[in-house]
């Protein structure tokens, strides 16, 4: 892996989204019509023989970790899960309802959170056969799951795995007790080897660690402490997060203050060291956050050309049609998106009353469609052609002039019809990406 210098982070790493989809959620509106939504979604299902792909979100946690910007509820009463499981089936049943398909091909099932092992062992199979029996899996189908290696059981792992998962993403973050303290993300010694050892030993192919830099009390001396642990159980995958500091509107991270955070060439060295320790363990840089091993399904699929990326991040698997079930949920049809309903109670009443619960989204104009597939093309490719129909288009001497410092450092290689990212400008694809954002730079 190339080594970067602390002088060009400083100049080209300014806070970017990671383009989980174009335009990004901030600049999302009002929902398309239900209507309007199924056929965007059956266009996308016709458009590709992978058929669809599907995220479930559960949102329970059995403790708040303080960092944490996800859509979660701390949920002491298991009695609970119950409805909340007989709705995301009901939701799911109204897409095929609406869609007319009672089997759907399925090509790539999530479970997120919260953390979907918040389920008990019963309702967690309920679900899967819910969602799976009404699905036709699809060559090559990818199911995948979040969990909280401090609360994984034996018995989930199993099974996840009679259902078919192969890829688990367990959250790590750090592996330092003081910092995994001020986070209140304290795990038992031996808790992450376990769960890793018996993933393996079960046949889960993809195993992934969340880890992220930037956390509060983190030094150079923990970010060596967790690289140890990756370097005694080697998962196959890693997605190395900067943390994102916004109390106000995420009021857990009150708990430390400004004072515990490393910031400015701290933090920047703090990423650095990791990136770099990964690389020496041979992890390969595959996009925005992600790494992986040479001989994972991520790494593969991104040497052959084969790599997608969607709310989820990246995927061997390409589909067109995301559909989003459960509360906050977010579904993408590429040609619109949208999210369900961030109030339980408001999702709960709309399920219950037959309702697509969607609450915000957006129909892309032609446009954010060039503008979409340019950013998903530099994401999945590390490259992009300009097509014939922007030849002309006003905002395209902008993206390039936005582009021009990037390239002055060697980051990208703008040439007459084409823009490709070299391998020093992986580590900058934000960046790049922000270039083409036309929402971050309205008016071109
Ligand atoms: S990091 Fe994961 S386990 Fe912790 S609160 Fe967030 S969703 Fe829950």
């Amino acid at each position: 892996m190339i080594r970067l210098s602390p002088e060009l982070l400083a100049r080209h790493a300014a806070p970017s989204p990671r383009y989980t989809s174009y335009p990004t959620v901030t600049h999302w509106g009002e929902p398309p019509r239900a209507r309007a939504w199924i056929e965007h979604l059956d266009a996308a299902l016709r458009a590709t023989p992978a058929g669809a792909a599907i995220y479930a979100h559960i949102p329970f946690c059995q403790s708040q970790c303080t960092f944490c910007g996800c859509h979660m509820r701390v949920l002491r009463n298991q009695a609970l899960v119950t409805p909340y499981i007989d709705l995301l089936l009901a939701e799911h049943a109204l897409y095929r309802e609406h869609l007319g398909r009672s089997q759907l091909p399925l090509s790539q099932l999530y479970l997120g959170g919260g953390s979907p092992n918040f389920l008990p062992l019963g309702e967690l199979d309920r679900l899967l056969d819910g969602l799976l029996n009404t699905a036709t899996l699809q060559p090559g189908a990818e199911l995948a799951v979040e969990a909280d290696p401090r609360s994984t059981t034996d018995a989930q792992l199993a099974l996840l795995r009679r259902h078919g998962f192969t890829r688990i993403s367990l959250g790590v973050q750090d592996m330092d007790p003081r910092v995994q303290d001020i986070v209140n993300r304290s795990m038992a010694p031996g808790v992450l080897d376990h769960v890793t050892m018996r993933a393996r030993e079960l046949g889960f192919t993809s195993i992934n660690y969340d880890l992220i830099h930037g956390l509060p009390l983190q030094t150079e001396e923990s970010m060596r402490v967790t690289m140890e642990t990756i370097a005694r159980l080697m998962p196959d995958q890693i997605s190395f997060y900067p943390y994102v500091h916004v109390p106000w509107i995420k009021p857990s991270q009150r708990r430390y203050t400004e004072a515990d955070l490393p910031e400015g060439e701290d933090r920047r060295a703090l990423y650095l060291l990791g990136r770099e320790m990964l690389g020496a363990l041979g992890y390969k840089e595959i996009g925005i956050d992600q790494f992986a091993r040479g001989d994972d399904a991520l790494a593969v699929a991104a040497r052959e050309g084969r790599l997608h990326r969607n709310f989820m991040g990246y995927t061997p698997v390409t589909t067109r049609a995301l559909i989003g079930l459960g509360v906050s949920a977010i579904g993408d049809a590429w040609t619109a998106l949208a999210q369900g309903e961030k109030n339980q109670q408001r999702w709960e009443l709309r399920v219950q009353a037959g309702e697509l619960p969607l609450q915000r989204g957006h129909v892309l104009t032609e446009e954010d469609l060039l503008l979409r597939a340019h950013i998903h093309d530099l994401l999945t490719r590390h490259a992009t052609r300009w097509s014939p129909a922007e030849t002309g288009a006003p905002w395209r001497n902008a993206v390039l002039a936005r582009l021009a410092p990037l390239g002055e450092d060697g980051l990208v290689d703008c040439r007459k019809d084409s823009v490709a990212v070299t391998v020093t400008g992986r580590a900058f694809l934000r960046s790049i990406c922000a270039a083409f954002d036309l929402k971050l730079h309205p008016g071109g």
